[in-house]
């Protein structure tokens, strides 16, 4: 059956708008008090004490039930939030993937202990995750992964290999994809679960990747004979798959998706001042009216989020379109910055427009590639 699109426009109700005042007092504090200076996207800060003050305030988890750290609040509220610190360029990378899908992950699919165990501590910003999806030859075909747990008592044993993990040297656990049931090739989804993998657990080697800018952000992640609890097991052995790709709608809508340019778009417009030449204005007007459209969209998304709703096909446009953007954005600057000039700004804006250069071409391959997106969007429209 084909399935269509749904954008259905939302608008937030006034208590979203309240919040936001308060994110932007609390952010106007932390800089007023020095804490930190802005970013560049949702990975470029990493700081444990900031998530810990962001906890402080509730604003970790925060759509997550009471009794497990959380506020039960709406998930437009937490888009607010999120929205807010991204465009302060603020050091949320701590915590971002646990709040985003492991802790949602987590109460969705996860068992009473390990919700009771590991939630609460999610939300006070005292524990921090990342992803073990993509492995040495299995990215866009997650199914061809071979990191393999087998069975032994008490427990599962893990070997393989993960790549690209962000922020694994600085997190507590892994959410670890692999094969746990033979192989069936008339269905390559069977066989696969999800660990919750303490990462100081003996075995594990990790190993830093240095990317295009020179930052070690993402890792190699080694696992030899490495024995995992049996009560780390997420939901049943064989579930992987339909839980990994429900983990994918909450990676792939949100607003950190067309925003890891907005500090250089904030720095141009500054330098641009007031009275921009044609070029500056234009530039600017364009990208102001598609992240207008985009942000419509993404809130749409946290709308049927907040019914419960499946996301997977729209969180894909959104991803599709929003990375594509914020890869454009530098582009375009680059092209148009150097004919105006406000000296105060000029060091902040050559430092964000760097950062854009060499940090772009990544946005449209984290969280899924654009050919993988788009052959999801071609099904969805019926097409394959
Ligand atoms: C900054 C960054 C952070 C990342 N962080 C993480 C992380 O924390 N955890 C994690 O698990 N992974 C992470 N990744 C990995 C990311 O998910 C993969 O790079 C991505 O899914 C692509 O996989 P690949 O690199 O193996 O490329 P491949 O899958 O080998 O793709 C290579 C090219 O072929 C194209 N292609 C592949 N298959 C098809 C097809 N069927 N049809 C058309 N074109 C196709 C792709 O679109 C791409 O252009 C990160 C990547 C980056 C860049």
């Amino acid at each position: 059956m084909t399935e269509t699109f749904r954008f259905d426009p939302l608008e937030l109700p006034p208590v979203c708008e309240t919040l936001r005042g308060e994110v932007r007092a609390f952010i106007a504090e932390e800089k007023a008090a020095g804490r930190w200076r802005a970013g560049g996207d949702f990975t470029s800060g990493h700081s444990p004490e900031f998530s810990r003050r962001l906890g402080a305030r509730g604003w970790i988890g925060m759509t997550w039930p009471k009794q497990y750290g959380g506020q039960e609040r709406s998930f437009l509220e937490r888009y607010v939030v999120t929205e807010e610190l991204l465009a302060a360029g603020a050091p949320v990378g701590a915590h971002w993937v646990a709040d985003r899908q492991s802790g949602p992950l987590l109460l969705r699919f996860g068992t009473e202990k390990q919700r009771q165990e590991i939630l609460p501590r999610i939300t006070r910003g005292e524990c921090f995750f990342c992803i073990g999806m993509s492995e040495p030859d299995s990215g866009s075909d997650l199914a061809s992964i071979r990191s393999k747990a087998a069975p032994v008592e008490g427990g599962w044993v893990m070997n393989g290999r993960k790549i690209w993990t962000s922020n694994a040297h600085k997190a507590h656990f892994m959410i670890a994809l692999c094969r746990t049931g033979p192989i069936d090739e008339k269905d390559r989804h069977k066989g696969l679960s999800q660990l919750v993998v303490d990462l100081k657990s003996p075995g594990i080697s990790i190993r830093p990747i240095k990317n295009l800018a020179g930052a070690e952000h993402f890792n190699e992640v080694l696992f030899e004979d490495v024995f995992i609890p049996a009560d780390r097991m997420i939901g049943a052995p064989g579930d992987g798959w339909k839980q990994v790709t429900s983990e994918l709608g909450y990676e792939r809508s949100g607003p950190e998706r067309f925003l890891s340019s907005f500090r250089l778009l904030v720095e141009f417009v500054r330098r641009a001042g007031p009275a921009p030449d044609e070029r500056a204005a234009e530039t600017i007007g364009r990208i102001i009216a598609h992240l207008a459209t985009l942000r419509r969209m993404s809130l749409s998304v946290a709308g049927m989020l907040q019914k419960g709703e499946t996301v997977n096909l729209e969180a894909a446009v959104v991803k599709d379109l929003g990375t594509n953007l914020e890869k454009e954005i530098p582009e375009l600057v680059r092209l148009v910055a150097r004919r105006g000039k406000s000296p105060n700004h000029a060091d902040l804006m050559e430092e964000a427009l760097a950062y854009g250069v060499l940090n772009a071409p990544s946005f449209t391959l984290r969280g899924g590639t654009r050919e993988i997106l788009r052959g999801i969007v071609a099904r969805g429209l019926g097409l394959r």
